[in-house]
């Protein structure tokens, strides 16, 4: 039997709630697909700050180093937002990407057919997306130098090696295998030199795909085309500032926050959690959408553990509770048949992706 090791930060606010579903949902699909996952907690956040006076405490990063993938849920609050910015809980989570080397954060906007009228786009332009968006997370403005704010002058570096771009491209066309073979590689090049080397190694890497078709576009005209029509997208590849931008943007197009995972890779680590913050105004009511949380799991399966079926279960199960009406608060506007808790919502996920 296989076996994985999965740290397990829950985080603050909604955090816990969603995670626990998760990990629900995770033990189901597991028993069904011979496999075991072993958890280990870490804290992170508001929920570390409150412990130990550190935001992330150097064992967080030695379990998340030792397992097998990290599940997170979401951190920070009102109770910590007067604290210096190197005691914040979001400064935790940016050192643990860090420390992972997770230089790939990829997206995916996944649109129910039964949530279609959540989406602020017309069904017919909305209907069948299916995109993900690649973006590279470690490099470019937000992290080049020199930068500097210096009386009326404020300046920061877009850098980007040859490195750092080819590996980001080989995970957008790995992924993009697994897809539908397209990719959108999205830069400034008309006026940017380091969009210029963007595209010309994207290009070049794509050579060692050729079941796989590309396309560059520049970003203006991304930020348009995913609005005019966002079912021409498969992968968009793209660094960290646009990627920063256009995966919001993507993620809008579904609707609702709640529904949205997202995975962070490295060449050894992976990330796995949901878009959405910690929801304080929700936490502790059990109405929070574990979906986002759900899902996300599900990427971890498919991505860090190659377990394929276990992942599609889930992704079934979530589509089967939609279809048969079930909705927490969030959602429950689309057609809801019946209104049910975070617990409930686990419980039916975990019920179905057992049964498939
Ligand atoms: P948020 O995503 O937490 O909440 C925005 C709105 O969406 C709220 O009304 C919330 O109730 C709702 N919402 C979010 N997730 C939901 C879910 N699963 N189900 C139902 N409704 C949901 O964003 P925010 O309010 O801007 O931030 C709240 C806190 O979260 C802040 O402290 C912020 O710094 C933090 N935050 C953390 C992360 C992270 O941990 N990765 C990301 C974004 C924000």
């Amino acid at each position: 039997m296989r076996r994985y090791s999965v740290a397990l930060i829950k985080g603050d606010g909604i955090g816990p709630e969603i995670i626990d579903e998760a990990v629900k949902v995770l033990d189901a699909v597991s028993v069904k697909e011979n496999f075991e996952i072993t958890y280990k907690e870490a804290l992170l956040g508001g929920a570390a700050i409150d412990m130990t006076g550190d935001p992330i405490p150097e064992e967080t990063i030695e379990i998340a180093k030792s397992c097998d993938a990290v599940l997170f849920g979401a951190i920070g609050g009102p109770k910590w937002d007067d604290l210096p910015r190197s005691k914040r809980p979001e400064t935790g989570l940016l050192k643990l990407r860090k420390a992972l080397g997770v230089f790939a954060n990829l997206r995916p906007t996944i649109v129910y057919d039964e949530l279609i009228n959540a989406s602020p786009l017309k069904p017919e332009v909305i209907q069948g997306t299916d995109l993900m968006v690649v973006r590279e997370l470690i490099g470019g403005i937000y992290f080049g130098e020199p930068r500097g704010y210096e009386g009326d002058r404020a300046y920061n570096t877009m850098v980007y090696t040859r490195a750092e771009v080819e590996r980001i491209a080989r995970v957008g066309f790995d992924i993009a295998m697994k897809r539908n073979k397209r990719v959108t590689s999205v830069d400034k090049a008309n006026v940017l030199e380091v969009s210029q080397l963007w595209r010309d190694v994207v290009s070049e890497v794509a050579k060692e795909y050729p079941e796989v078709s590309l396309d560059h576009m520049y970003v203006d005209n991304a930020a348009m085309q995913l609005i005019r029509d966002p079912k021409q997208f498969d992968v968009i590849l793209t660094g960290n500032i646009f990627g920063d931008i256009l995966s919001d943007e993507a993620s809008m197009l579904s609707g609702s926050i709640g529904l949205l995972p997202s995975a962070s890779l490295g060449e050894k680590h992976g990330l796995y959690e949901p878009i959405h913050g910690s929801a304080p105004d929700i936490a502790g009511q059990g109405i929070a959408n574990p979906i986002a949380a759900i899902s996300s799991a599900a990427m971890m399966l498919r991505f860090q553990f190659g377990q394929e079926r276990a992942a599609w279960r889930i992704e079934e199960a979530i589509r089967r509770v939609l279809r048969e009406g079930y909705r927490t608060r969030d959602i429950a506007s689309f057609d809801a048949k019946e209104v049910v808790t975070t617990s409930e919502m686990g419980s039916l996920i975990a019920q179905y992706a057992a049964q498939l």
